[in-house]
């Protein structure tokens, strides 16, 4: 059986393209940490596309989870491969430099970069062996243009760019491509503390962006068409940077 694993599936930008990959006929393997609720109530509209949905709960920071709950499925499920992943799970903890505490630093760079590396190590060696296989990281505009009290954030984003560059050229000749999606402002939980009222000025589409939007992207380069596109980054953003 073909799955697509999506971490941080259970809200916001993650449940969104959990959705959309279901839609496309995947069955859905659903990373969350701890809002078991939600990731219920998401895995019920999945199972309402007539596909499966597995709920995965591991923190993606934690390389012990990792391997113990993701490494666990692997092992136990032969027949069954990861053919899509999107690794999406991301957390925000912003702060001047100055005034930046150790745990702000390293729970953002661990959540988005450490959790890229060691769920990506884990899960490719069975794309490589089928010879096809979609990875889309979900980075963001903070990570191209760098703003300001996020240096942990942008760092993070900047850093999977970067690997999503050079993981493509490892893999392209194995029918594995790796791309990255960078959203502008879209509204999630992650952007209630932001008045779009605010900011909605600065974007040339006069709004904030929907998860679907996001997710409608992901789709694309998940899907078989987007075969000759590895190594690049889109942006989502209204048209805010380029
Ligand atoms: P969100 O609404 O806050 O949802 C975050 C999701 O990630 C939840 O499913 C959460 O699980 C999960 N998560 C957080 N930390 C985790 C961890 N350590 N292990 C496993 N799962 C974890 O965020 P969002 O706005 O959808 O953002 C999704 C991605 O898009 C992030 O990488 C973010 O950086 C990026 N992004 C967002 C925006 C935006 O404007 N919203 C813009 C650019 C980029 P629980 O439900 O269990 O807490």
């Amino acid at each position: 059986m073909k799955f697509a694993l999506v971490t941080g599936g259970s809200r916001g930008i993650g449940k969104a393209i959990s959705i959309r990959l279901a839609e496309m006929g995947y069955n859905i393997l659903l990373n969350y940490q701890s809002n078991t609720e939600q990731a219920e109530i998401t895995k019920a509209l999945i199972e309402e596309k007539q596909v499966k949905a597995e709920l995965l709960g591991f923190d993606v920071s934690s390389k012990k989870e990792i391997e113990e709950v993701l490494g666990n499925w692997i092992d136990a499920h032969n027949e069954d491969y990861i053919e899509v992943l999107v690794n999406n799970a991301g957390v925000r903890k912003d702060n001047l430099l100055m005034f930046m505490t150790d745990e702000e630093w390293h729970s953002v760079i661990d959540t988005s970069l450490n959790g890229f590396f060691y769920i990506t190590r884990l899960v490719i060696k069975g794309m490589l062996v089928k010879k096809y296989g979609r990875i889309v990281n979900v980075v963001s505009l903070s990570g191209l243009k760098g703003l300001p009290s996020q240096t942990n954030y942008s760092a993070s984003k900047a850093a999977i760019i970067g690997a999503t560059k050079a993981l493509a050229q490892e893999v392209g000749r194995r029918g594995v491509t790796v791309n990255a999606v960078a959203p502008g402002f879209i509204n999630t939980d992650m952007t209630k503390d932001l008045n779009e009222k605010d900011f909605k000025s600065l974007i040339p589409v006069n709004r904030f962006g929907t998860p679907e939007e996001v997710a409608h992207t992901v789709g694309f380069l998940a899907s078989p068409e987007a075969s000759y596109i590895t190594a690049q980054v889109i942006s989502v953003n209204g048209g805010l940077y380029s």
